[in-house]
C-alpha cells in the first residue's frame, strides 16, 4: 500500500523504503531521486517521493549529549518531540516552539521550520536550532549553524528536506517548573473583536491562539491566551491518547456533523481561566491518535494561508468565501504571526495573520474553492504552508516565496519530492 500523507489523499507509492539507523552511514548510491522521511505529519506531499526512494529516519533516534546548565541538547535528526517531552519534561525543560503535534520528528521540525502558538515571541523552531549535520549526496557533511555554513543553514531551516539529509541537531530546550498551562478563555464574535484581544493577550501571554467557527455567518470563536505554570510538578501524566481503530470508506465530516460539531463548541461552558496540563493545551488532536482515518479513503487537506499584517481585510473574503461554499472544518485555528525573522530561505511565517482549516476531499468543489481561496491570499501579498499543502499551484508558490531564488542552488542534485516536482518544474 501506498505511504499516505497526514492528509490520506491518495498517492502513488515510493519505490522503496529505506530505514536509516546509523547516522555515520553513507546515502544509498542509486539513480532514483531521495527523500527524507520523518513521521508522515505533513498534511500534503512535501514528504512524499512516488515513483523513487524514501529514507525513513525514525531509526536515527538516540539522544547525544544534554548541557544541564544551558539547557542545550543534542539528538539525532529522527527524535520526535514527544520523546524529548518524555526525557526532559521531569528534569525542568520544555520545547522552544512546539507544532499541534508532538509526534515529528526534530528533522521534520526543521525542514518545516515549524510554528507554535508562542510565534508572536519564539519565533520559529529553526530560531532555536544552534547546529545540525547535513549530508548531501555526494558523500559530503556539513556542520551548519549561523556563524558556519550559515548559507547552508539558511536553506536547510525551511528547505523540505531537499538540501540533504539532516543527521543530528543541537538545539535549545527552555526551562520550566511546572506541566501546567494557565488558560485564559475569551468567546469573541467578529474579526475585529479577534485582532483587539489579540493586541492585549499578545503582550500578557506566552502563548495565544483561536478557534473560530468559519462556517457562521459572522465568524466567531474562543481566544485562548496560555503560560506556563511555576507549580513545582513534573510529573502530572498526560492522558493515554484514544486511537480512531480503521480507515473508513467515507468520510465522517459532513456539513452537518461540522455545524453541529461548531455550535457546540461554541457554546460549551467555558471557565474564564483554568490551569490544564500542557499535552490538551498544545496538542488537543493527540488526544485521539489517527484521527485523521475519520476523513475516509478520499482523506482531507489542510489549507494554511498567512497574510501580512497591512492585508488583514483580506481574511472577510476568504471566511465569506468559504461559509458561502459550505465546505470547511471543525477546526479552524487563527493566529497572528509576530515580527522575529525565520532563520530559513523558505520559511513559512511572516508577520501578520495565520489561518489553518481542514476540508474534506470532495474533488472538483472543494479544489475549486482553493483557486478562489488561492487568488484572494495571492492579491493580498500572503502564501501557504507547504508542510500543508497538496495541490497549489507552482506559479503561486514561486511568486509568494520571494526568496526562493536564492534557495535553489542548495536543492541536493540527487533529492526530490512530490511537492518539489508539482511547484518547482
Ligand atoms: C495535528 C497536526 C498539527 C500540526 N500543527 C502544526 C503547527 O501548529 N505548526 C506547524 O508549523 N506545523 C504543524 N503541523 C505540521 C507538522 O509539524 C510538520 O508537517 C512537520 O514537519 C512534520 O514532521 P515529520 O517528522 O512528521 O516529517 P514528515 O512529514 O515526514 O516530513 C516533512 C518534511 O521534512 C523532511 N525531513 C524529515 N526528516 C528530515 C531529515 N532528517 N533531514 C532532512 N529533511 C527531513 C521531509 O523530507 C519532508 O520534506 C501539524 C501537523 C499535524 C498532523
Amino acid at each position: 500500500m501506498a505511504l499516505r500523507s497526514w492528509g490520506q489523499l491518495p498517492a502513488k507509492p515510493a519505490l522503496d523504503e529505506r530505514w536509516w539507523v546509523d547516522r555515520a552511514a553513507a546515502l544509498p548510491s542509486i539513480d532514483r531521486s531521495l527523500l527524507a522521511y520523518g513521521n508522515g505529519r505533513s498534511y500534503g506531499d512535501v514528504g512524499l517521493n512516488s515513483g523513487a526512494t524514501l529514507l525513513h529516519t525514525r531509526g536515527m533516534d538516540r539522544f547525544i549529549a544534554f548541557d544541564e546548565a544551558s539547557g542545550v541538547l543534542s539528538c539525532e535528526a529522527g527524535v520526535l518531540l514527544s520523546e524529548i517531552l518524555e526525557v526532559f519534561v521531569p528534569r525542568g525543560w520544555f520545547l522552544p516552539v512546539t507544532p499541534g503535534t508532538r509526534f515529528v520528528t526534530v528533522g521534520g521540525a526543521i525542514a518545516n521550520d515549524v510554528h507554535s502558538k508562542n510565534h508572536h515571541g519564539a519565533g520559529t523552531f529553526g530560531c532555536h536550532v544552534r547546529r545540525f549535520e547535513l549530508l548531501r549526496s555526494d558523500g559530503s557533511r556539513r556542520i551548519c549553524s549561523s556563524g558556519e555554513n550559515a548559507d547552508w543553514f539558511a536553506a536547510t531551516i525551511g528547505g523540505l528536506g531537499l538540501t540533504g539529509l539532516i543527521t543530528w541537531v543541537e538545539m535549545e530546550l527552555k526551562r520550566i517548573s511546572g506541566t501546567g498551562i494557565a488558560v485564559e478563555n475569551t468567546r469573541f464574535s467578529g474579526l475585529d473583536e479577534f485582532f483587539a484581544l489579540n493586541t492585549i493577550a499578545e503582550a500578557r501571554h506566552e502563548y495565544t491562539v483561536a478557534w473560530i467557527d468559519c462556517l457562521a455567518s459572522t465568524p466567531r470563536g474562543i481566544f485562548m491566551g496560555g503560560d506556563h505554570v511555576a507549580d513545582g510538578d513534573l510529573a502530572l501524566a498526560p492522558r493515554k491518547p484514544l486511537s480512531f481503530p480503521l480507515t473508513l470508506p467515507f468520510s465522517l465530516i459532513n456539513g452537518l456533523s461540522l455545524r453541529a460539531f461548531n455550535q457546540a463548541y461554541y457554546r460549551r461552558p467555558l471557565a474564564a481561566t483554568s490551569v490544564t496540563h500542557y499535552a490538551p493545551f498544545f496538542y488537543p488532536l493527540d488526544g485521539v491518535l489517527h484521527w485523521n482515518r475519520l476523513y475516509g479513503r478520499q482523506g482531507f487537506y489542510q489549507y494554511q494561508l498567512v497574510l501580512p499584517m497591512a492585508a488583514r481585510e483580506a481574511l472577510v473574503d476568504v471566511l465569506r468565501s468559504i461559509s458561502a461554499s459550505g465546505q470547511g472544518s471543525f477546526l479552524a485555528v487563527l493566529k497572528t504571526f509576530g515580527e522575529r525573522a525565520s532563520p530559513g530561505l523558505l520559511s513559512f511565517p511572516m508577520p501578520g495573520v495565520t489561518l489553518a482549516l481542514d476540508f474534506p476531499n470532495r474533488g472538483a468543489p472543494t479544489l475549486a474553492l482553493f483557486d478562489r481561496l488561492d487568488a484572494i491570499v495571492g492579491a493580498a501579498g500572503g502564501r501557504l504552508y507547504a508542510a500543508k499543502d497538496a495541490r497549489m499551484s507552482g506559479e503561486f508558490f514561486r511568486r509568494s516565496y520571494p526568496r526562493l531564488n536564492e534557495f535553489l542552488p542548495f536543492i541536493d542534485p540527487k533529492f526530490s519530492s512530490d511537492f518539489a516536482r508539482r511547484v518547482l518544474s
